[in-house]
């Protein structure tokens, strides 16, 4: 399947994870991808190795661009240098994100800050850039955010996190509202739990990984290829009339798990 052919894209945080996952399900199916990366140059080749070889016809371009995506000169300079290598952006994937657990009571607010500065002001300053360049010349363009289960199921000890995918829902649906008219379509999808470096506390501890995976009803973590495939449906055309939502795909964790055994009835 080809619905990306020759689309722009930009994917943030993508040298990893469901990021790199994007980058390369992208890639497949037609897109120029751009590859945001923090740190790490190496990793960021890596996922640049694995699109190209991933393209069917082997035609199309990937670009690899450095920035924090919550500092505001390095986004502005990340759209240029896009903007400027592939003539044009058409989709923008927010998907750099980060955690730390902590007590809520026990959190420095420099932490705090951090990760909503990564998670919520950095979603906000691409969507921005990625908005004024869509306004800037004919057919509208796609914004796409990773939110998470979180965006909806309150994460006690990652106070931050769940405030920050709480905040995307919202940046999701007044985005969608205020820019529907334009042509431009902002969607976001909500993974479960997925066997990626953000959670290197348990997918390589068989104990660990079979608690977290004890209550998810679809028995198993999503691997991120799961997840990106979501994320070509929102980008790709057969998603034109779907805007401001979020499409969890979770294995069932929003669906109150702990309802699985009838333990309210009495009978
Ligand atoms: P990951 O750690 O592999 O990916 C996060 C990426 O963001 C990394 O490549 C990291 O370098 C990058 N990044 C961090 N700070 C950055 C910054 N300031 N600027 C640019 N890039 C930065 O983990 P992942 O699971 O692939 O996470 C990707 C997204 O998926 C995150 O937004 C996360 O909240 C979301 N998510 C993950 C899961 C899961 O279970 N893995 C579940 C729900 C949502």
């Amino acid at each position: 399947m080809e619905r990306l052919q020759g689309k722009n894209v930009l994917i943030t945080g993508a040298s990893s994870g469901i990021g790199q996952a994007i980058a390369v399900r992208f890639a497949a199916e037609g897109a120029n991808v751009a590859i945001n990366y923090r740190s790490g140059a190496e990793q960021a080749e890596a996922t640049r190795a694995m699109a190209k070889a991933a393209r069917s016809n082997g035609s199309g371009r990937e670009l690899v661009v450095q920035a924090d995506v919550s500092n505001e000169d390095q986004v502005k300079q990340m759209f240029a240098t896009t903007i400027e290598e592939f003539g044009q952006l058409d989709i923008l994937v927010n998907n750099a994100g980060i955690q730390k657990p902590c007590p809520s009571h026990e959190i420095e607010s420099s932490d705090f800050d951090r990760v909503i500065s990564v998670n919520l002001r950095g979603p906000f300053l691409c969507s921005r850039e990625a908005i004024r360049h869509f306004l800037s010349r004919p057919g509208g363009g796609v914004i796409l955010n990773n939110s998470s289960v979180h965006e909806i199921i309150p994460k006690p000890k990652y106070l931050s996190y769940s405030i920050s995918k709480g905040g995307m829902e919202n940046l999701t649906k007044s985005l969608a509202l205020e820019y529907a008219g334009q042509g431009i379509r902002v969607n976001a999808v909500g993974p479960g739990a997925v066997v990626t470096p953000i959670n290197k506390a348990w997918i390589d501890n068989p104990k660990a990984r079979g608690e977290v995976e004890s209550h998810i009803p679809m028995g198993h973590a999503a691997n991120s290829c799961e997840i990106a495939a979501v994320f070509a449906f929102l980008a790709s055309h057969e998603a034109s009339y779907v805007t401001g939502q979020t499409i969890f795909a979770c294995g069932g964790l929003t669906l109150y798990p702990e309802f699985r055994v009838a333990w309210s009835s009495g009978e």
